[in-house]
């Protein structure tokens, strides 16, 4: 909710239209803008610090989320010394969802001077992620997820960057840590760290510098820049009983205490999830035998999922299909400009 019309704004003494509670501040649109870029180059600036983070790749699903990361992102690129950014989009064939999910990745990408992988499923796999779960009797959201981990890695190792970088937000981290801490399932915990350090040649780092954020201040964000993101919901996006609890439980106790999500994100990135993930990505480490994706076992899951689906693992096919695409993308990239992911005019 917004201060009353006489507020000034913290920084420049103009009407105040957002009021930040947490940080107990009332900002103009602009000064929103420029706070919440602050906050987001802080937290990069802090997962980023022993390593050398120049050249990323952004996942864009289209969502609120992932297209105000990639701004802000653009936006910060010279405080953060970022060289390259390159977009991730990718086509799961779930109907109009996704050909509108494409259409606002794709025109975000342009739109910031941002080159663009867009991959296509079916195009990849022959299949979708719907006919992909009813074939292998999987949820749909859990095949969507391994596919997308496969895939962006399997881009990130491709195009050669340093990070990934997601746009997960702090309310579903949150919601995703607690629900698994409830039933005691701590195996994918370890997947919402901020910061999942890579293994060379196998595994890019992934970073998610929202784990700081709130979902509101993004939805602000993203109507504040005017960005287009995509309308509707995943058919297949479904919230159980838990997880709709604790995210009333997480705003009640927000309301009473501003700034509490903050506190709890950080403590739990800081003393919980950084020895999950050690012993997780120890685990992992093993090249897939078919592909050289990373595996518990020697076979990688997109391989076993797809042996099961097709016969034979797709994981090779797959990463062949990725290769080509990064190739193209090369090739446009050096033809029409004379640096991938060099700002562009109007990018600001
Ligand atoms: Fe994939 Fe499930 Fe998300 Fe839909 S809701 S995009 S199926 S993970
Ligand atoms: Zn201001
Ligand atoms: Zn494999």
């Amino acid at each position: 909710m917004g201060p009353e019309g006489s507020v000034k704004c913290a920084r420049c003494g103009r009407p105040a239209r957002v009021r930040v509670q947490y940080a107990k501040l009332n900002l103009c649109d602009e000064h929103f803008i420029e706070y919440l870029r602050g906050r987001v180059l802080r937290l990069l600036a802090r997962l980023a610090r022993p390593r050398d983070i120049r050249r990323v790749l952004v996942a864009v699903s289209g969502g609120k989320d992932s297209v105000s990361l990639l701004d802000i992102l653009v936006g910060i690129r010279e405080l953060a010394g970022l060289k390259e950014v390159y977009g991730l989009h990718i086509d799961l064939g779930i109907g109009s969802y996704s050909e509108e999910s494409l259409a606002v990745a794709k025109e975000a990408c342009e739109r910031l001077g941002v080159p663009c992988v867009a991959l296509s499923l079916r195009d990849l796999l022959g299949l979708g992620v719907p006919e992909l779960a009813k074939a292998s009797r999987r949820p749909a959201c859990s095949v969507c997820g391994m596919v997308k981990r496969y895939i962006i890695n399997a881009v990130g190792l491709e195009l050669g960057v340093d990070a990934v970088v997601l746009g997960h937000h702090m309310d579903d981290i949150l919601v995703f840590a607690l629900k698994d801490l409830f039933t005691g399932d701590l195996r994918d915990l370890s997947k919402l760290a901020p910061l999942s350090p890579g293994v060379d040649g196998l595994l890019v780092t992934r970073i998610r510098p929202l784990y700081e954020v709130y979902e509101q201040d993004l939805a602000l964000y993203s109507a504040l820049r005017g960005l287009r993101v995509v309308g509707g919901s995943c058919p297949f996006k479904h919230e159980d009983f838990l997880k709709a609890a604790l995210r009333d439980l997480l705003r009640k106790l927000e309301e009473e205490a501003p700034g509490f999500e903050i506190s709890l994100s950080r403590r739990i990135a800081r003393d919980l999830l950084p020895r999950l993930s050690q012993g997780a990505q120890e685990g992992s480490a093993v090249p897939c035998k078919y592909c050289g994706m990373p595996s518990s076992n020697g076979v990688c899951s997109f391989c076993r999922l797809t042996e099961k689906v097709f016969g034979r693992p797709m994981g090779p096919i797959v990463r062949e299909g990725i290769k080509a695409a990064v190739l193209r993308l090369r090739a446009s990239s050096a033809t029409n400009g004379p640096h991938p992911g060099a700002p562009a005019s109007g990018a600001r």
